[in-house]
């Protein structure tokens, strides 16, 4: 027998285990049936594509609760795992960005939820025992399994099991009552069935107590929406998502005819904190015919929707298909582009019927739609009717649909300035004179702003305009730069000659009404800020 310690990482957070940050404790028991029918899919997609030789006939989940012993076993025979996996999957906490996360977790204590990004699932039995046994064997693996057990403290230790069937099966040890009158216990079956039921209904493999199969099976996708409460669709949210906040919004789709499928996708309430990092896990699950075929099927939804999560089940695939394969599909292709549009007018509706909502959204998932704007040339329309903007004219943000009606007699065009924030973008110099005349103006403050403005010409046929670039007309004025500069000729060539090496131009301009002078773009240059960014890259 071996001691070994958890990673750093690892003890910290079951440390938040132990103390017990998440009220609700029944859910330990919904990630152990999580991980074990993650196990069991992962068996039988074995035998089905990598050839592996395991009974896939008979895949199901136990539980069993000893009273006497206070314990609570939950068994599966699926994958199982080796002893260095054990060390690895069970000891460590792999993904990247945890020291940051951590860290949020510490100064936000009311808001336990983000520990759900972690898919902390299996030191969520930590919550409820002072110790924690999984007997594990690796499916088409010789020789002995493999025992793990911890207290949740520092180490946990590491033996040989010579016993062990295929599969995992994970004994949780229950804490001592803390009060006589509790009014359950988890060795209850009453209440383990009312967990069952209510968290993991759904499960596809019967999920056994004794003889009783205590779950329906019922693939959610397949049925009809009337049919199932709200509280069913989050569950299987948050076992498809790791989340553990509810989604925001839910959306089924059906096709029927020569190209069968069915999709339920569901927008999060909330941003992963990997949005924005290259590595975080994206995509949709795939089932053929109710199969479980992969995880994180990126050629099902575009980048830019990477956060949309779900199933989509479609009829007539091969059960053996690999992600090569997938990228050709042209049904999966076709798949793709009705997720797009449904999840797009998806949002639309939000926009037109539940302002907030909408604000949520945008607010949590705004930026990575507007990479869009530059992938998806099909859907630049599209994004844009659903986009919105902060803007001079109110504290509110703005579709351009609702920019453009307020625009005045003779403006052509709809204005905008990028920058770093709303304050200095309303303090620059460019924007005296559009304020000073009441023209409003989009402030444009997120990174990718600086970049589809340069992709997306216009929009209802209004041309997109900064207003740092080049002569910008004001409608009201005559265009300085026309006029002669007369008794400034002086100055101005001698501004000229000092800046030479800073500037391409000196002009005299009606822009401005306080500020004695300002750094403007050609009408082809790029933008200060995107300058900046591209120096930033060392470009
Ligand atoms: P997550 O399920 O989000 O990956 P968990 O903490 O629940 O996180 O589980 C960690 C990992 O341990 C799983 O990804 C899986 O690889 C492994 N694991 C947990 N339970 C089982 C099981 N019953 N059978 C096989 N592997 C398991
Ligand atoms: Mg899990």
């Amino acid at each position: 027998m071996e001691t070994l310690e958890f990673q750093a990482e690892a003890r910290q957070l079951l440390q938040l285990m132990v103390h017990s940050i998440y009220s609700n404790k029944d859910i330990f028991l919904r990630e152990l049936i999580s991980n074990a029918s993650d196990a069991l899919d992962k068996l039988r997609l074995a035998t089905l594509q990598d050839g592996l030789e395991a009974d896939a006939s008979d895949l199901h989940i136990e539980i069993e609760a000893d009273k006497e012993a206070r314990t609570l076993t939950v068994r599966d025979n699926g994958i199982g795992m080796t002893r260095d996996e054990v060390v690895e999957l069970i000891g460590t906490i792999a993904k990247s960005g945890t020291a940051e996360l951590l860290r949020k977790l510490k100064e936000a204590k009311e808001s336990p939820e983000l520990i759900g990004q972690f898919g902390v699932g299996f030191y969520s039995t930590f919550m409820v025992a002072d110790r924690v046994t999984l007997v594990t064997r690796k499916a088409g693996t010789e020789g002995h399994g493999t025992r793990w057990e911890s207290a949740g403290e520092g180490t946990y230790t590491i033996d040989e099991a010579p016993d062990a069937p295929v599969g995992t099966s994970v004994t949780v040890h229950l804490r001592p009552k803390d009060e006589e009158d509790a009014l359950y216990d988890y060795t209850d079956e009453w209440k383990i069935r009312e967990i069952v039921k209510k968290y993991s209904d759904f499960i596809s493999f019967p999920i056994k107590m004794g003889d009783e199969t205590l779950n329906s099976m019922k693939a959610l996708w397949a049925r009809p929406r009337s049919e199932v409460s709200d509280e069913e669709y989050h569950e299987f949210y948050k076992h498809i998502s790791h989340d553990w906040t509810e989604p925001l919004e839910i959306i089924n789709m059906r096709a029927e005819g020569t190209f069968e499928y069915e999709a339920l996708l569901f927008i999060p309430s909330r941003a992963p904190f990997d949005l924005f990092q290259r590595d975080s896990s994206r995509g949709l699950q795939l089932y053929v015919k109710r199969v479980f075929i992969m995880d994180d099927s990126r050629e099902l939804i575009p980048d830019y929707l990477r956060f949309v999560k779900g199933v989509v089940d479609a009829a007539d695939l091969s059960l053996n298909i690999s992600r090569e394969i997938l990228q050709q599909d042209r049904h999966i292709q076709m798949i793709r582009r009705r997720l797009v549009k449904k999840v797009l007018s998806t949002i639309k509706d939000l926009l037109n019927n539940n302002p907030e909502k909408y604000a949520t959204f945008w607010r949590e998932f705004g930026r990575a739609v507007k990479e869009g704007l530059l992938n998806d040339q099909d859907n630049q329309k599209a994004i844009l009717d659903v986009a919105t903007f902060a803007s001079t004219a109110s504290q509110e943000p703005t579709t351009l649909a609702a920019y453009i009606e307020r625009m005045k007699e003779g403006q052509e065009e709809i204005y905008f300035l990028t920058g770093e924030s709303r304050s200095q973008v309303e303090n620059s110099p460019h924007m005296e004179a559009f304020r000073e005349q009441g023209y409003e103006v989009l402030i444009l403050t997120d990174p990718v702003d600086e970049i589809w403005v340069e992709a997306v010409p216009d929009y209802d046929g209004k041309k997109l305009q900064s207003i740092a670039r080049g002569s910008v007309d004001l409608p009201s004025t005559t265009s300085a730069e026309d006029e002669s500069t007369g008794d400034f000729d002086p100055l101005l060539g001698y501004l000229k000659e000092r800046l030479a090496e800073q500037v391409k131009d000196v002009r005299l301009s009606h822009r401005l009404t306080t500020s004695a002078a300002c750094l403007v773009s050609d009408a082809d240059d790029i933008t200060p800020t995107l300058e900046k960014m591209y120096r930033a890259m060392g470009q």
